[in-house]
């Protein structure tokens, strides 16, 4: 039998061993972790509206009327009001004709990517595109092209070298590196080649674009151009679950066909009315928004004077870039020593020689807290340089 231990052990050699810490209580900047307080950065809850009363208060409130379990798949009977409702709200949101409610955002990048293209197609994927899409790409069984990251002029000159259908799939905002995607010669260069555009915007949704609509109503890109609009739930939007949106005969196709979408059970439908809850709440939030923007410019001021390298990002993902696997889980225990956690993002995450210490900052941070992670960041400056830190009374 292959030796898998060995294989561990090898893992833990390299610097790639996982493991997952154990947090209890809800989720939100002062965690609980193993028992310890830790003031996290690490988190996609980007408005803060994972642990937020009214969405718990929608939550039970909608419990008696629904029920708890999904019982069974949408096709089957397990299609409920509360799920039709938050699929309207979906669309309205996102300014599409509909939507259709998936389970989670892997399972509708998957079902969505599988269902569109198939054997004989030809997927075009950005290179840093998340795991999902790229697991979607090779389910699907179509040819991949990658594309270099963000490249347009790269990806047209493969479009027209290509026949047959083509389908072109990209991060909205980039999980790892923060950055957007430039979507709209994006969606230029797919209406000039003929290609179906997917755009991913699991990290945009409830964060960018007006009333927190995401980074393709951000871009001004209607349905026309991008016809297949993918958000997740569990991030921004505090809950659980991830959506499609598009026009009505797409997402009667994916009802048709996207495998993940079909042979699942039906999300519970009260987690279905809390999400609603949630969307009031981001639709409504400019306050949450304007309060990260501000803590997102502090960060990028403050660990940029200590000399850390950042990436062009606005978003609340700001990855502190190390290189080395072992560099970045130094740096990330010795912040967490210092009672601040952030999570050194290692291969195959991100590209090899890429490691980082993946920072992302919510509306739930206070500036104060935002001071604690840059204090403990000049504390620690040390280690990657073996200079000296810079005097802490800097930040
Ligand atoms: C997190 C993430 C997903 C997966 O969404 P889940 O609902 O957590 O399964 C998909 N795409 C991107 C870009 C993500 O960052």
């Amino acid at each position: 039998m292959r030796d898998f231990a060995h294989e561990i052990e090898q893992r833990k050699q390299a610097g790639l061993y996982r493991t997952r810490r154990l947090i209890s209580g809800p989720q939100q900047p002062a965690l609980m972790a193993g028992g310890t307080p830790l003031l996290s950065f690490c988190s996609n809850d980007y408005l803060g509206l994972a642990n937020h009363p009214d969405n718990i208060a929608a939550l039970i409130s909608a419990l008696p009327k629904t029920g708890l379990g999904g019982a069974a798949s949408h096709l089957v009977c397990g299609h409920h009001d509360a799920h039709h409702q938050l699929e309207q709200r979906l669309a309205a949101f996102t300014q599409r004709s509909s939507a259709l409610f998936f389970s989670t955002g892997y399972m509708a990048n998957m079902g969505v990517i599988s269902a569109l293209a198939g054997r004989g197609d030809t997927i075009f994927s950005d290179r840093l595109n998340h795991a999902s899409i790229i697991d979607g790409c090779i389910l699907s069984r179509a040819r991949v092209q990658r594309y270099a990251h963000g490249d347009v002029g790269a990806l047209e000159s493969m479009l027209a070298e290509t026949s047959g259908h083509k389908l072109v799939v990209t991060d909205g905002v980039f999980s790892m590196d923060g950055d957007v995607a430039p979507l709209k010669a994006l969606a230029r260069v797919c209406r000039a080649h003929d290609a179906l555009l997917v755009v991913d915007d699991a990290h945009g949704i409830g964060v960018c674009g007006p009333q927190g609509r995401g980074s393709v109503l951000e871009a001004g890109l209607s349905e026309d151009e991008v016809p297949l609009l993918i958000g997740t739930l569990g991030k921004a939007v505090g809950t659980s679950g991830a959506f499609v949106a598009g026009p009505a005969v797409l997402m009667d196709y994916l009802v048709q066909k996207a495998r993940t979408y079909i042979y699942t059970t039906a999300m519970p439908p009260a987690l279905a009315a809390a999400t609603c809850a949630s969307l009031d709440l981001i639709e409504a939030g400019e306050s949450r928004r304007e309060h990260l923007r501000e803590l997102i410019a502090r960060f990028r001021a403050g660990a940029e004077q200590l000399g850390y390298e950042l990436m062009p990002s606005q978003s609340p993902i700001q990855p502190i870039m190390i290189g080395g696997n072992q560099e970045a889980l130094a740096l990330s225990q010795a912040l967490e020593q210092q009672g601040v956690l952030v999570t050194a993002i290692r291969p195959p995450t991100v590209p090899a020689g890429e490691a980082r210490l993946r920072v992302t900052l919510s509306a739930a941070h206070t500036c104060e807290q935002l001071g604690q992670l840059l204090r403990a960041l000049a504390q620690s400056r040390a280690l990657l340089s073996g200079r000296a830190s810079p005097p802490v009374a800097a930040v």
